[in-house]
């Protein structure tokens, strides 16, 4: 697309913003569909003198058609190729002037183009899943070449594509059938690169490193993310995309979790199951004092209410499985005493079931 726009606007290439402005009212009042109904020269003039003005208003677009000599599509916030966006934007413009398009309204206009996400894996321990934490992290984002706008290369070294002669465009067919398509050497672009830039390698993007605080929220758990806006790669519209971040919880040598419960092996030995005790147990929030009731059965399990995962008020409760220890190796004193209890208890063993025999025959 490489059109000399002052001339077309018929301005000066000094010429101020309010110049430029003035020149296209007149010229497009003149031009206009409206005024000039099934005139195809009319129309091609609207939409050049519009293409021209949509770069020569803009400051910068301005300045990069005076540096370069052209513009592509991407340089257009609506697509130039179609007629309703160009209404679209006229009406956006020149609202005012040209109230009978009303209707047209800039929906049509082409999306700027956002970067591309970054998603990123964050490994945070058990604690601080449950807590919350602050941690630094580096990313590696693309960024937009400066030296050459992300085009991959200076002014000076494009040149005029040999494959179109610059035109963007190639005719295939034969005699009776030809098709126009995009220059495939060039893109559509009419030009190509003679000398890559030096600082993307012809690449138009560079990679840039940055230091991001992610803030662990309390409560997360493996597979919650979160998304952080604008940290993520560079457009050529030099909008960036999103860093989502993927967190992955650590196992802790204590607790287990299950959503907002924590789970606890706790091992006791026989006299605590046989006769309780009041001890010291292990919560994420601290140490708590729980008391074990006499005939506390290997397997059982010990509720403690609350003391769970605490997500937005929602709190999970501790629970505890019990496993009575069993010893391999007795003392001879341990062991004599065991074999006392298990006399002691054949017994009581015996009689009870002396006396169940008794109730079964004698019915008292
Ligand atoms: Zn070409
Ligand atoms: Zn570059």
């Amino acid at each position: 697309m490489a059109k000399d726009y002052y001339a077309i606007l018929g301005v000066d290439r000094n010429a101020t913003t309010e110049e430029i402005k003035k020149a296209y009212r007149k010229l497009a009042l003149k031009y206009h569909p409206d005024r000039n109904e099934g005139n195809k020269e009319a129309e091609e003039k609207f939409k050049e003198i519009t293409e021209a003005y949509a770069i020569l208003s803009d400051e910068t677009k301005r300045a990069k058609y005076d540096q370069f000599g052209y513009v592509n599509e991407n340089d257009f916030d609506f697509n130039p190729s179609s007629f309703d966006d160009i209404f679209a934007y006229v009406n956006d413009i020149f609202g005012d002037l040209f109230g009978n398009f009303g209707s047209r309204r800039s929906r049509y206009y082409r999306q700027k183009r956002k970067g591309e996400d970054i998603q990123y894996q964050l490994t945070v321990s058990f604690k601080e899943a449950i807590f919350g934490a602050s941690k630094e992290i580096e990313i590696n984002y693309q960024k937009v070449c400066d030296e050459c706008n992300g085009l991959g290369a200076k002014a000076q070294d494009f040149e005029t594509c040999d494959y179109c002669k610059g035109t963007g465009q190639v005719e295939y067919g034969n005699f009776f059938i030809s098709v126009r398509k995009t220059c495939p050497k060039c893109g559509g672009t009419g030009r190509i690169i003679k000398k890559k830039c030096s600082k993307c390698s012809g690449r138009g993007f560079v990679v840039e490193k940055e230091k991001i605080t992610i803030n662990i929220p309390r409560g997360i758990d493996n597979g919650y993310a979160i998304r952080i806006s604008s940290k993520g790669h560079e457009s050529i519209d030099r909008i960036r995309g999103d860093l989502i971040i993927y967190f992955k919880v650590l196992p802790d040598k204590v607790f287990r979790r299950e959503g907002l419960n924590i789970y606890l092996d706790l091992n006791i030995t026989i006299p605590q199951a046989v006769l309780g005790d009041t001890i010291e147990v292990d919560t994420i929030w601290g140490k708590k004092k729980i008391s074990i009731e006499p005939g506390t059965q290997s397997g059982s399990q010990i509720l403690l209410k609350g003391e769970g995962v605490e997500i937005e008020g929602a709190k999970g409760n501790q629970i505890i499985n019990i496993h009575v220890d069993i010893p391999k190796k007795l003392t001879p004193k341990q062991r004599q005493l065991m074999e006392e209890f298990a006399k002691e208890m054949d017994q009581s063993l015996s009689s009870n079931q002396e006396k169940n025999i008794f109730k079964r025959f004698f019915g008292q």
